[in-house]
């Protein structure tokens, strides 16, 4: 879906939307227990985008939670490590950003 390779910045990657654009799964592992998740940069730029949060890694640990650490001990464990990779994003539960709404934000980030 992102044909253009004209990246945002050629500088390392600060946010969602350079990961994305770059096509990286976001992987993060919950400093308690381990449990890992990953997703395609994309969907989470988009999940962020829609909720008007900043999508800065930083940020991207702050605002995600271990489900695990939820579900088995009612524990809110938050900034879960997080890298960047490669591989197919183990969840894909969020939506993807039309390619219209792609071309908003690189229009926007010009
Ligand atoms: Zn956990």
């Amino acid at each position: 879906m992102f044909h253009h390779m004209e990246s945002p910045s050629a500088n390392p990657l600060r946010d969602l939307f350079d990961a994305a654009a770059r096509r990286r799964t976001v992987r993060l592992t919950c400093r308690r227990c381990r449990h890992e998740n990953s997703f395609a940069a994309a969907a989470l730029w988009w999940h962020f985008r829609q909720r008007g949060w900043v999508s800065e890694f930083a940020e991207v640990q702050r605002r995600m939670v271990c489900r695990w650490c939820i579900k088995r001990h009612g524990m809110k464990i938050r900034n879960p490590r997080l890298r960047l990779t490669e591989e197919t994003p183990l969840d894909n539960s969020l939506a993807m950003p039309t390619e219209l709404d792609w071309k908003h934000e690189l229009r926007r980030r010009r």
